[in-house]
């Protein structure tokens, strides 16, 4: 049984569909990536799943039940960390957390020792008792990451928790995210960091203007692109125009054309040394091709016909 599950959820404000009847599910042991530029809707959907915000239509499951036929059975459930940091920058880590054990509906002693157990694999220890104003940002995080799993809740919803740190502190919450999933967490995962859905995600769901355009593992998506054989060529493609070169879109799907380069994905299952041939025989001078596998860039880039770079 998955431990969130979404179906058709939609939620419109005024003229904008920030989400428009989006589905999927997530398994205990998973991470799902909702990966999407900023304004894709990442944020609305997660408040919907927490119940901050009510869906316009469609329906929310938490561990097998609607949310709202009992918001406070599956808050239980669920720890939620937000993008914008909710801790009191004038009380310690420790203070922190055991404020949010409390909220949680932990006993003070349950709270405390919780506390410390996070603490320690959280590496936080020895900053325990200082006032959170005094941490880095990336301990800043941390905290507020620690601050949902008081609980041990099933489902862990994360809103771009490494937005804005540097590269050893984002490394460091990878890890703990990872050890999550390793005892059998339940993680929504969104991002705009192309990077993180790759090596982090088992699964990913693409999210652009409120809609969900694809999903699958890495290798599946991929696949839409044609598995392994994307090919970059570099050449003079100023006044190239490929839609009237013979046959070439039987055989070739654009991905992406500038001045300089064409990237395109081979169509069906010739292999690659016959597409390479092709290739040579356009009617521009190739002066370089490489064959390189499809990144989720190439994907998003062919889903929505722009870049979604870091
Ligand atoms: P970001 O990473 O920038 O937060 P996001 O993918 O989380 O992006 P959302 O915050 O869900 O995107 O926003 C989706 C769309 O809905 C955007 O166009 C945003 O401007 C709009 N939106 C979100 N909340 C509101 C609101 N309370 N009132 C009006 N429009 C909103």
């Amino acid at each position: 049984m998955s431990h969130l599950k979404i179906e058709h959820l939609s939620k419109t404000f005024g003229a904008i569909r920030a989400v428009d009847a989006v589905s999927f599910e997530v398994r205990p042991g998973e991470i799902y990536g909702l990966l999407g530029p900023n304004g894709a809707g990442k944020t609305t959907t997660i408040s919907m799943i927490s119940g901050l915000l009510k869906p316009d239509a469609g329906e929310v499951f938490v561990g097998g039940k609607p949310f709202w036929s009992n918001p406070q059975q599956a808050k239980r459930i669920m720890g939620v960390v937000p993008q914008e940091l909710a801790i009191y920058e004038e009380l310690s880590g420790r203070e922190n957390l055991e404020f949010w054990g409390r909220m949680a509906g932990l006993s003070s002693s349950e709270a405390r020792s919780r506390a410390v157990e996070l603490l320690e694999s959280l590496t936080l220890t020895d900053r325990a008792k200082d006032a959170v104003k005094t941490y880095s940002g990336g301990m800043k995080r941390r905290i507020n990451l620690g601050c949902a799993l008081l609980h041990r809740p099933k489902l862990l919803l994360l809103d771009e928790p490494t937005v804005g740190i540097d590269p050893q502190a984002r490394l460091n919450i990878l890890e703990f995210i990872r050890n999550l999933r390793a005892s059998g967490t339940a993680i929504l995962y969104t991002t705009h960091y192309l990077e993180e859905a790759e090596t982090l995600c088992q699964r990913i769901g693409i999210i652009d203007h409120g809609r969900l355009l694809a999903e699958g593992t890495l290798s599946e998506l991929q696949e839409r692109l044609g598995g392994d054989r994307v090919f970059v060529l570099e050449a003079d493609f100023k006044d190239a125009s490929p839609d009237n070169w013979n046959g070439f879109h039987q055989r070739f799907r654009i991905i992406q054309k500038s001045e300089r380069q064409l990237v395109v994905a081979a169509v069906g299952t010739r292999d690659s040394s016959e597409c390479l041939k092709d290739l040579l025989n356009l009617p521009v001078r190739v002066e370089n091709v490489t064959l390189k596998r499809p990144s989720l860039n190439d994907v998003f880039l062919q889903l929505t016909g722009r870049e979604l770079r870091e």
